[in-house]
Parts: structure tokens; C-alpha cells; sequence
């Protein structure tokens, strides 16, 4: 085993403090090899070889339960006193809420009692020294304050280490809360952390059953790295339902993805393999946990292509607007009125890409932007020419996502294209997703109301999807309702789906905003719509979106009934 010195070749100096003679020979054994150490058998004796001449400790393993003097005293005076304060201090202790409570008062790390791993003791001992002697990282950054894991930082800096020693087979681990932010939301933000500090201590429980560490990635995203082990299914099970009791949210949902280390030597691909196995069973009731495979291994790279051919996609043309027609339907017969534009991906090598597979993906990456801020200039540059070809205003409403909400350039993006087609605010509806308010309610409400102050129309869409469809209306101020494609697919067969559109209906009459219901395909349903008093109807019934050409058809049709009459 390798010795662990100084750069004049000296063993560290290690004071370990321990009331329980056999836990000091356990640690004394396990460490004496790689350092150089001292005892104390309570936080007297500790303070007296701290603060002995010429005491140079590097670490301290403390013991929080001893009589005289315990642990979270010593922590207490270290903290209190300039030099001592650099030393790092290990806690060890058998008891959850004490590691938690030490973190805060300013230890470095926790070892759980009994001591039954040698190396991951060792190396965190080691990666504790490293980092207190290395100035740029701070030592608040090891733990995360919120569940008490190790930072994302801190936990590939300790894997690194640790895979030199560990030779079982082992697994890397995504948890993830599903719809945290709802928590959040209805709970408030206390709530939240105690969810989180509750999944740290839970994880930290397990992993004090078989070995490994963890760290809190990002808000409710946890990286595990284990042991291999068989059961993960009862263990998400049982996190599950252990974490549900912790908070009034009922039915807190958590979901696994797995990946089975292999040869790949890159620890943070293993985790975003493991991510992509979580992020597929997104939504998927009942499922916890799922495995990174082949298939999965296959979209990978086939989303690494999608992302890589974006540019070239947009340089040559190979993304195509195409417009789906919305008809008023009120009228003696159904009117052409606007049209959205839907973007198609025409790949020269994959063919026809659905904007199912692709827009998502460039969501979670920002790419959307992009992609967005053509389609916008698409269907601008498509009014113009349908205006000065036929003397008609087509309006069209382009899909405005999630991720364009947080752009600050958003409105200066839209003006600018406005101003190079010699168009207007009215010509250009903006459809929102009901679900961005729950990313950032608060952001959307006040962008919602800088763009109508401007003169943009606001199209609420998929209406209904979400959990705060209510709550959103009473604060932001909409143009137009787009109902959600669910209900209208539902409506005939279930009396309650038909009963929600009529309550939607009725509270879009009493906002005084027009409803458009999308997805609509027969007859039947159309005819109920327009009983039930809804005014636009988009849907395969009337017309699939069509390349521009297409819907060029559509217009002249259009305006030639509109001469006969
Ligand atoms: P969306 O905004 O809810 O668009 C409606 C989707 O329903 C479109 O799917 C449309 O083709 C489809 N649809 C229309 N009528 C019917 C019908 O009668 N029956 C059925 N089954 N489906 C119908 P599409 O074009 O595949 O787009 C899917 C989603 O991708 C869109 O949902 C939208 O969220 C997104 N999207 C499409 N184009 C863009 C874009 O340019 N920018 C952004 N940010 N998102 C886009
Ligand atoms: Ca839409
Ligand atoms: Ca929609």
C-alpha cells in the first residue's frame, strides 16, 4: 500500500480521538501504514496535542460521543481558534442526525461506526487532507449543505481515488425526484430541503450497507456509486416509500437509472448513461428503476448526431416549416382563419425526423433557440409572401418554447424579425406551453406581460396538461386558450373528460378568451365543440399540417369561395 507524504517525504501526522479503546487500535491498524498516528481518549486529551508545541496534526478522526470533553465541543474550540480551524476534521459517529449537525458546525466529512471499509476510510482520509492543503478548493464545497452528500465536484474528485483501490464490480447510479419542483411549489422551499436532506441521510443509510459514496449533482438529482448489487428495484421501492413519509406531499415518485460499469474509463460518462436510464422511465407509472442498454446506448448517439447536424441542418435548409390550418367554426360553414407553423426535420441521411425526437432534446440543451428563432423567421418571411401573393393576412402562430422564456433577448429577437417582414405584433401569435409556468412562474408572468404590452397575442397551449392550469390563469393575462389534445381525444368515450371541456369553456367565456381545441379528427367531435360554443378547431379533420405549397392551395381555395359568395 502506498505511503501517503508530505513533499519532504514525512508521514501525515493524524490525531484520532476515541473514548473506546478498540475503535482507536481498529483506526490506529487501518491507518498507521499511511500516516503517522496519535490518540486521545476524549476532547481534553485532544486538546492538549492539538495545542502541544510544535503539534503539526494534518487530521483529526473524531469520536462526537466521550465523556470530559465530546466531540462537538473540540469541534467547536477548533473552529473558535485561527490555526486549529485549518485542520480538517473527520467525524465518526453511529448516529445520522449527529453527522448532519457536526457538517454544519464545520467537520470536513463523516465516517459511519462500525468501520468494516478499510479502503474508502483510507481514501477519504487522504482526499480530505488533499483538498485542506489544496487553497482553491474551499472546504465548504465538500458537502452539500442541503442533503449532507458530497458535492458533484468533491464526489469525481473522491471517485478518482477510490477506483485505484476498489476491484469489485460496481454500478453508477441517477435518483431522481420525480416533479420536485412541485414540492417546491406547493410546499415551499422549506419543505423541499427537508425532502432532500431526508433522501441524503436515506442514501447515506444504504451506502452504510454496502460500499460507496454519493453526492447531490444538481437540485434533486443524486449521483450513487455503488457496489454492485442486485435488488435495486426493492431498494427504490423502499427510498420511495421511506421519503414519501417525510412530507406531505403524497405520492412522492423517485425513479433509478442504472449503469453496470464496463470498460469505459470516463466516470462522468457512466453517470450520464445512467441518467439517460433514469430520464427514460420519466412518467412512466410504477417503473423505479431502469437499465442502461444497447437500445439506449443507440439513441445516445443518435440524439450526439441530432445535436451535431443542428447547424448544418439550419445553414441547408433541411429544416421545413410546415402549417396546420386553424378553421372558425362558428360561422354557416368552417372558415380558414390562421395556421401554425410546425417544424419538420428533412435529415439528406435519417430521413423524416419527428419534432417529438428532436425537440426535447435540443430543450434540454438550449439548442432550441436556434431552432426556434428560424421557425419564427420561416413563418414571417410566410406571411409576407402569402400577403403581397394573394393580398390576404394569414396570421400564424409559431410555438415559443420553455427554454426561449428564460432568453432575455426574447422580445428583440421577435421585434427584429418583425421589422425585416414589415409585419406586426398582430400577425404573429406566440404559443406558450402551460407547463413553463412551472418551471419559472414568475419569469413567464412577467414576459407574458412585456410581450402583450408590446401588442404580441398570447396562445396558452396544452391547456390543461399541467397541475397549476388554475392557479396560472388567475395571474397571467392569455389571448387564447388552446385546450389540450387529451381531452378532446377522450371526450366522446369518457363523460368526464367531456364534462372538463365544458368547464373550460365556461371559464374561458368568463375570461372573455377564445378556446382553440387541437387534435380534433371526426366529425362527432367537431360538432360537439361547436355546441359546446368553442370557436377555433384545429385537427386532422379539416387538415394535417402542410409544407408551405400546400397550404398556398389552401388559401387560394380560400379566397376564390370567399369571391363566389
Ligand atoms: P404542439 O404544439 O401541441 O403541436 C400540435 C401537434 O399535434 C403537432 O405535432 C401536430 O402535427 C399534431 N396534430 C395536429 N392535429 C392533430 C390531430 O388531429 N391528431 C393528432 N394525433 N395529432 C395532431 P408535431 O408537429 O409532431 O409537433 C409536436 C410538438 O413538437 C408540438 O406540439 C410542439 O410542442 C413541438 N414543436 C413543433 N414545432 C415546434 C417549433 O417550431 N418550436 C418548438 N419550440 N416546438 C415545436
Ligand atoms: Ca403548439
Ligand atoms: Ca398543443
Amino acid at each position: 500500500m502506498k505511503q501517503f507524504m508530505t513533499a519532504g517525504g514525512v508521514k501525515r501526522r493524524v490525531l484520532i480521538v476515541d473514548d473506546e479503546i478498540i475503535n482507536l487500535e481498529l483506526l490506529g491498524a487501518m491507518l498507521s501504514e499511511s500516516f503517522d498516528a496519535d490518540f486521545a481518549s476524549n476532547g481534553e486529551e485532544a486538546m492538549a496535542a492539538l495545542t502541544a508545541p510544535g503539534a503539526d496534526y494534518s487530521l483529526i478522526l473524531l469520536d462526537l460521543m466521550m465523556p470530559v470533553m465530546d466531540g462537538f465541543e473540540v469541534i467547536e474550540r477548533c473552529q473558535a481558534n485561527e490555526q486549529l480551524r485549518r485542520i480538517p476534521i473527520i467525524v465518526m459517529t453511529a448516529e445520522k442526525s449527529a453527522e448532519v449537525r457536526s457538517i454544519r458546525m464545520g467537520a470536513a466529512d463523516f465516517i459511519t461506526k462500525p468501520y468494516d471499509m478499510p479502503e474508502i476510510i483510507l481514501a477519504r482520509c487522504e482526499r480530505i487532507i488533499e483538498l485542506s492543503e489544496d487553497k482553491s478548493i474551499i472546504r465548504s464545497t465538500e458537502r452539500d449543505k442541503v442533503s449532507g452528500l458530497y458535492t458533484r465536484e468533491y464526489f469525481f474528485a473522491y471517485l478518482d481515488r477510490l477506483l485505484t483501490r476498489l476491484d469489485v464490480p460496481a454500478d453508477a447510479l441517477v435518483l431522481n425526484i420525480d416533479r420536485f419542483h412541485l414540492i417546491n411549489e406547493l410546499f415551499g422551499r422549506e419543505e423541499g430541503d427537508r425532502v432532500l436532506r431526508r433522501a441524503g441521510e436515506l442514501i447515506t443509510e444504504e451506502l452504510s450497507r454496502s460500499r460507496g459514496i454519493a453526492c447531490r449533482s444538481e437540485s434533486d438529482t443524486f449521483f450513487i456509486f455503488s457496489e454492485h448489487r442486485e435488488d435495486y428495484e426493492p431498494l427504490a421501492e423502499r427510498l420511495q416509500e421511506e421519503l414519501s413519509r417525510s412530507t406531505q406531499a403524497r405520492q412522492l415518485r423517485l425513479r433509478i437509472g442504472i449503469f453496470a460499469l464496463g470498460d469505459d474509463p470516463d466516470p462522468e460518462s457512466w453517470f450520464s448513461r445512467a441518467k439517460a436510464a433514469c430520464d427514460r422511465i420519466r412518467g412512466k407509472f410504477g417503473v423505479l428503476t431502469a437499465r442502461y442498454n444497447h437500445e439506449l446506448y443507440e439513441q445516445t448517439v443518435f440524439h450526439e448526431r441530432l445535436i451535431g447536424d443542428v447547424q448544418d441542418a439550419i445553414e441547408n435548409r433541411q429544416f421545413v416549416v410546415y402549417y396546420q390550418p386553424k378553421y372558425h367554426i362558428q360561422g354557416e360553414r368552417p372558415v380558414l382563419g390562421s395556421a401554425e407553423a410546425l417544424i419538420r426535420w428533412i435529415h439528406p441521411e435519417l430521413g423524416f425526423i419527428s419534432p417529438g425526437e428532436f425537440i426535447p432534446l435540443f430543450e434540454q440543451n438550449g439548442l432550441i433557440r436556434r431552432v426556434d428563432h428560424f421557425v419564427w423567421r420561416e413563418a414571417a418571411s410566410q406571411i409576407r409572401r402569402w400577403r403581397d401573393m394573394y393580398g390576404v393576412n394569414i396570421r400564424v402562430s409559431v410555438n415559443v418554447s420553455r427554454v426561449d422564456i428564460a432568453d432575455p433577448e426574447l422580445e428583440t429577437k421577435l421585434l427584429n424579425i418583425l421589422d425585416e417582414f414589415s409585419l406586426s405584433p398582430d400577425d404573429l401569435l406566440l404559443e406558450i406551453t402551460e407547463s413553463a409556468y412551472s418551471d419559472n412562474g414568475d419569469r413567464l408572468i412577467e414576459i407574458v406581460n412585456a410581450l402583450r404590452n408590446r401588442g404580441f397575442k398570447i396562445e396558452m397551449d396544452d391547456f390543461g396538461s399541467g397541475y397549476s392550469s388554475l392557479n396560472m390563469l388567475t395571474e397571467i393575462p392569455i389571448d387564447v386558450l388552446k385546450l389540450d389534445m387529451q381531452f378532446i381525444r377522450r371526450m366522446l368515450n369518457d363523460e368526464r373528460n367531456l364534462k372538463l371541456v365544458e368547464l373550460v369553456m365556461d371559464i374561458a367565456g368568463f375570461l372573455g378568451v377564445p378556446v382553440v381545441a387541437e387534435g380534433v379528427e371526426e366529425e362527432e367531435q367537431l360538432k360537439v365543440l361547436r355546441d359546446m360554443g368553442c370557436q377555433v378547431v384545429q385537427g386532422y379533420y379539416f387538415s394535417p399540417p402542410l409544407p408551405a405549397d400546400r397550404f398556398s392551395e389552401l388559401v387560394e381555395k380560400e379566397c376564390q369561395s370567399l369571391n363566389d359568395e
